[in-house]
Parts: structure tokens; sequence; C-alpha cells
């Protein structure tokens, strides 16, 4: 049924929708973009889905940039960027290619996952760079691309204005936004809006259990999260394994993250959560210097 939705989404929105799956599916796609058949795009969307980066998709730099603040703009990042290449992952995809490669997804933590999307994300460098095409990767939870946004504008899914969670129509919840490659200039032809945010609000006709499912009571029914106090709740030792709020969403249910895997399981790595609010060792680091990220 999940499936029949993004089908419907896909062909209402011109065919601009990529969304992930098996590689099978996701070929199947290929020609949706006005220059997806071009062996290079091709070529790009094979090996990211090779390291499970199952969701793709083009977002144009200064469509995009029109609705972000100047600090948060791609081309504040690298001026003569005109490509976004929006990477993902959804639903189980990640861990099969995982164990496709030797590994043990229940002996996994999040340093193995994010191994997993570096090296994916610079096999699609690479591949750009062999046609001469500059391109430079940064991960998701970078504060100078707001990446929520970024992935509603490659289509995959809807910021929840009850929970602020993104949506996936087929996921649901069960997806991440990995990282963005800016591209210089637009090697793929014009993009086309991807967004399916016009058509897709499961939230209008929903009874809101991801609001009452938290504990720590972060989440305000209005779109609004306060991070901090997840931050602060999950550094305490709560909410592992999962987000209660994530697993309490009806859309995209069947999508969960299997026992020990850890893809999905919360919007913001805990790590990251401590970096960012200066949590354990990281209150004895400045702000400033906890901005600085590594290159994939
Ligand atoms: S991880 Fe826990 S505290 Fe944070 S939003 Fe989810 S349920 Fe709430
Ligand atoms: S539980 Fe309902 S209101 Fe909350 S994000 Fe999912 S669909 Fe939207």
């Amino acid at each position: 049924m999940a499936t029949a939705r993004v089908e419907r989404l896909r062909r209402n929105s011109g065919g601009a929708l990529v969304r992930g799956g098996s590689s099978a599916e996701k070929h199947r796609a290929l020609p949706i973009f006005p220059r997806m058949t071009s062996s290079l795009l091709a070529e790009v969307q094979r090996t990211a889905d090779t390291a499970g980066l199952n969701l793709f998709g083009l977002v144009d730099a200064a469509r995009f940039d029109a609705c972000q603040p100047r600090e948060r703009r791609a081309r504040a990042l690298r001026p003569r960027c005109g490509t976004l290449l929006v990477l993902g992952t959804g639903g189980r995809v990640f861990w099969q290619r995982y164990a496709q490669r030797g590994g043990v997804a229940a002996e996994a933590g999040e340093s193995a996952a994010s191994r997993l999307v570096s090296s994916g994300m610079r096999g699609v460098v690479d591949v750009l760079a062999l046609r001469r095409v500059p391109a430079h990767p940064i991960l998701a939870g970078d504060p100078r691309i707001a990446f929520a946004r970024l992935a509603e504008a490659a289509g995959f899914g809807t910021i929840s204005p009850v929970s602020g969670l993104l949506v996936h129509p087929e996921y649901g919840p069960w997806i991440a936004v990995r990282g963005a490659i800016l591209v210089d200039g637009m090697p793929f032809g014009s993009v086309a809006d991807a967004s399916i945010t016009d058509r897709f609000q499961p939230c209008c006709t929903c009874n809101r259990p991801c609001v009452s499912a938290c504990p720590a009571h972060v989440h305000d029914g209005a779109g609004n999260q306060d991070v901090a106090r997840c931050a602060s709740h999950r550094h305490a030792g709560n909410c592992e394994p999962a987000c209660g709020s994530r697993a309490a969403c009806p859309v995209g249910a069947g999508h969960r993250d299997g026992p020990g895997e850890f893809a999905h399981r919360h919007v913001h790595p805990l790590g990251e959560l401590r970096r960012n609010f200066g949590l354990g060792v990281w209150r004895f680091v400045p702000a400033f210097l906890r901005q600085f990220r590594p290159r994939p």
C-alpha cells in the first residue's frame, strides 16, 4: 500500500521523486530526471546504493539557497555549487549492504554506520572526479546546511508539522539524511523541483502518538523539538535502544530497524548531541571549536 502511495506521488510530481529500495527498483526510476539516463548520474546512483545510500535526490542549489538564510546557503560553502546531490538511507537496505560487505549489523554501532556512509560519499566524489566534475562532500549534522529542509527539497518526505520528524511516504520516519555532495555547476542538467510536501501530509489525519510517546516531552505538538532536552535525557542513559516518538509513528512501521540495528535509531546520534550541547567530555571544548567537522 505504501508503495502504491509512492508511485502515485511519483506520477503526480511529474516523475521528480527518486526513492530507494532495491537496486532494481531504483534503476527503473532512473529515467525520471530529465537527464537521468546519463551514464554519470546512473554511475553515481549505483555507487551510492552500494554503500546502502538508497535515498538519492538532486536539488537545484540556487532554488534551495533562495529559501535559506545567508549563513546556511550551499553557495556560502562552495560558491560554484550549482547542484546538491542529497544522500540518505531508508528502511533496512543500509544494513543489508553492510552485511554484503561482511559486517554484522547487530554488532555494529554508530561509528560503523558513519564509516559506511563516508565510504559511499567518497565513492560518489571519486566517480565525479573521474569525469572532471569538482564536488565537495558534507556530512548531515553539519549546522551550516539545514539538512531536514534539504531532504524535503530532494523529495525524501515531509517534515511533520506535529513532531518535526521527517516522514517518508514509504519508510515513514525510518529514514536518515546522511549527507550531501555539493557539485560544481549542473552536470546532470536542470533539476526539477522534487518536493512532495504539497501532496504528502500524513499528520493531518493522525492522532499524534509521536507527541505523547516521548517521556521527556521534547515535542510541543506544533512541530518544534526541544533537542537540548532530548540530548540531556539521552545523555543520562534513557531512550536506548530507540526513540519512542519515532517508533510510535504509524507511517512506514514495517520498515523499522531490526534488533541490534543502529541505522535509524535516532534522528541525531548521541555523539552529535553531546558535541552540539557540550555534554560529557565536550563540556571542556569551547562552542566554536565543537563546530569543526571531519571531512568525510
Ligand atoms: S529520543 Fe527519547 S527524549 Fe528524544 S525525542 Fe525520542 S523519545 Fe523523546
Ligand atoms: S505519528 Fe502521526 S502526527 Fe506524528 S509524525 Fe507520524 S504521522 Fe505525523
